[in-house]
């Protein structure tokens, strides 16, 4: 269905790693709220860039659990695994821009370099807003040509976002959040306290990031509507869209869900599944009201 320039597209974008959790309902519950009080479409899309850990079965449960909720969406799915090379176009476009870098560094390298540092100053090397330390740019300034032999060489390296270059380049930037009541804000963003996040993985010639702002684009989504965890991601992503000029969209960011103990709830603390509430006998309509949502 061919969209009217003033419909509203919002979007869920679940990863197969796991099966979903009463976090996810939510966040695609609430995704199905704004749409339906909007009159916007709803579009499902797969983020399963991670091909170690997402399988198709995993896939196809989650659209099962969804389907049992009762959340209906658009048939055209978009699945990031087939869509490498609309990344490889945007990284190449940075690449050319000299706003991205090979970095050849191991975790522990960066843990290594992150205690030199310390051990240096006396004081504690920043972190990024998730609580790993910022990259201390080891590789930056990196001779081309000896950057060109090691890639050559075969060995394994990622690629950063050289962010002083892209804070230069894109300027000052901002988006805009909105409430379920329709009031606005603009926040302004802080992309520096994230430092040379990742755009290119090792495993996979993407990241979370990158694709997240390609997708969005592409799909035409005007509205993203995801959880608090991800509000501080967002100072990537606008720059991001600035750099390439894309669109950024409106976003919304819904409270969390917390277990008993006062944690987020997630797949790897083996958070009760969608499923096993199911197989203890709970109903969607049970679940929805559960959320707030009738
Ligand atoms: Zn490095």
């Amino acid at each position: 269905m061919a969209s009217s320039p003033a419909q509203p597209v919002f979007r869920f974008a679940p990863s197969p790693n796991g099966r979903l959790h009463l976090g996810h309902a939510l966040s695609a519950l609430t995704n199905e709220r704004f749409a339906a009080s909007m009159g916007g479409r709803l579009l499902l899309r797969i983020e399963d860039i991670d091909r170690e850990r997402c399988t198709l079965g995993l896939e196809q449960a989650l659209r099962d659990d969804l389907a049992w909720l009762g959340l209906g969406f658009e048939p055209k799915v978009r699945r990031q695994s087939e869509h490498f090379g609309d990344y490889a176009v945007a990284l190449a476009k940075l690449q050319a821009r000299d706003l991205v870098y090979p970095c050849f560094c191991s975790r522990q390298g960066v843990k290594t370099a992150v205690a030199a540092e310390e051990a240096k100053s006396g004081r504690p090397w920043p972190v990024d807003p998730d609580g790993a330390p910022l990259y201390p740019g080891t590789c930056r300034a990196l001779d081309r040509d000896v950057t060109a032999a090691r890639i050559a060489a075969g060995e394994p390296h990622v690629l950063r976002l050289a962010m002083d270059r892209a804070i230069a380049e894109a300027g000052k930037v901002a988006f805009t959040v909105v409430d379920e009541d329709g009031r606005t804000e603009t926040v302004t963003a802080r992309p520096a306290r994230w430092g040379d996040v990742v755009l290119a993985r090792r495993d996979v010639p993407t990241s979370y990031h990158l694709s997240v702002v390609l997708d969005d684009a592409l799909q035409g989504v005007t509205h993203v509507v995801r959880g608090r965890d991800l509000e501080a991601a967002t100072d990537i992503h606008v720059v991001l869209q600035r750099l390439l000029g894309l669109p950024t969209p409106l976003y919304h960011f819904h409270e969390l869900l917390t277990d008993e103990s006062g944690r987020k709830l997630a797949k790897s603390r083996g958070s009760e599944s969608l499923a096993d509430l199911r197989a203890q006998g709970a109903t969607a309509v049970q679940i929805r009201q559960q959320l707030g949502f009738d």
